[in-house]
């Protein structure tokens, strides 16, 4: 197939990782007879240097007729002033708005062989294969805020707020996910409490209804926190609303430890989809080509699942990446010591993986 991709490398290491697995994607191509095409735009902190806007116009019109862009991070010391009014992360965000991405998609798997980086101990982390699917246009992050005075003292007040139609079309995301995988969908909300989250269970139980082949399991967002740390080989799919999915999402990125290898997406109804590691730029290390790049790697591995539809594709590089780690090859950040590979020689290792597979 052809297909044409965005590349934007931003900040940090975003530059060093995106190469890396740009060069997997290459590997897939020549392996698999595919042709795929390549350009690449400013977003981020040096999008700010170049041309004083974090998402530049000329970045906008680099997704017209694309399939799939490939993102690295952004941010860094140098933009880091809160009170700036032009912000690295705000060339996110914008993205985010521009192209309607209302789904984040955050695997998190437990690779055989780095059991010692979770805090968790082994026996609990064992088996751990789960994805979170997190709504992130709507919730209580968008609703009606503001701030005020009363009687003196200042108050505060953001609203949680969803319709049924937001609902629905995440909540099916996280059933045709799990069609994919376990067929088991854990949908997270408070509705013992909250008006909205009673609205979102009677939504999710009808989504249920409509999907008999997937199982659905109703969980409130503090039972969630603490089965996720006591029991997490037992998620499969997790949905859940803006700020729980965000809080629980990031909960469930510290329970493998690495945080170099995790990928995630973000999509909307179409193909089109950004993907990106979870961790950030990496400012400590930019430049020194040790930066994991599996991260990345893994998130092209989702590039080429959800908005090319290669599956075999993408299951050969992760694959890859779980025999490379089964072969003993670490990078410095997964505890590696004074045999670690870096940035250019990880992605070395995954490429011959892949041609030999
Ligand atoms: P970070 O994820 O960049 O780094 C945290 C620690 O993990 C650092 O010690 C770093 O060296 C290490 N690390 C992260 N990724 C690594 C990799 N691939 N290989 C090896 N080590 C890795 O988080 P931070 O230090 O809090 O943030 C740095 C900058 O990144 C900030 O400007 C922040 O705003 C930005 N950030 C961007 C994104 C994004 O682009 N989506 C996300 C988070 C943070």
């Amino acid at each position: 197939m052809k297909a044409k991709i965005i590349l934007l490398p931003g900040d940090g290491i975003g530059p060093e990782i995106v190469n890396a697995a740009r060069q997997v994607l290459d590997t897939v191509a020549s392996k698999a007879g595919h042709e795929f095409t390549y350009a690449e735009h400013l977003i981020g902190g040096i999008a700010i240097d170049e041309t004083g806007n974090p998402l530049p116009e000329e970045t906008l019109k680099g997704f017209e007729g694309a399939d799939a862009i490939l993102l690295g991070a952004v941010g860094g010391p140098k933009w880091d002033d809160p009170k700036a009014s032009v912000r690295p992360e705000q060339g996110l965000l914008g993205m985010r708005k521009h192209l309607g991405l209302f789904a984040n998609v955050r695997p998190v798997k437990m690779v055989p062989g780095l059991e010692d980086a979770s805090p968790l101990k082994p026996e609990r982390t064992r088996g751990v294969d789960l994805v979170f699917i997190r709504e992130l246009v709507g919730g209580i992050y968008f609703g009606e805020r503001g701030r005020f005075e009363k009687d003196g003292k200042r108050v505060g007040f953001d609203t949680m707020i969803y319709d049924e139609a937001e609902i629905r079309r995440i909540v099916e995301l996280a059933f045709r996910v799990a069609r994919g995988r376990k067929k088991h969908v854990t949908s997270i909300d408070k509705a013992n409490v909250l008006d909205s989250m009673r609205v979102w269970r009677e939504v999710a139980t009808e989504v249920g209804k409509e999907n008999p082949d997937v199982t659905l399991h109703h969980q409130l967002v503090d039972s969630a926190a603490m089965r996720l740390v006591t029991h997490p080989s037992e998620f499969d799919v997790i949905v859940a609303g803006n700020m729980f999915g965000d809080i629980l999402s990031d909960e469930g990125a510290v329970l493998t430890g690495s945080l170099g290898l995790l990928p995630s997406a973000s999509l909307r109804e179409d193909h089109v989809g950004v993907y990106e590691p979870i961790h950030g730029s990496a400012p400590d290390i930019a430049g020194k080509g040790i930066a994991n790049p599996l991260g990345q790697i893994l998130s092209a591995a989702m590039l080429l699942r959800h908005s090319l539809s290669l599956e075999a594709e993408a299951t050969m590089v992760e694959n890859a990446v779980y025999q490379a780690i089964a072969d003993g090859l670490r990078t410095a950040d997964l505890g590696g010591g004074e045999s670690s590979l870096g940035t250019a020689a990880m992605s070395e290792a995954i490429c011959e993986r892949i041609e030999r597979a």
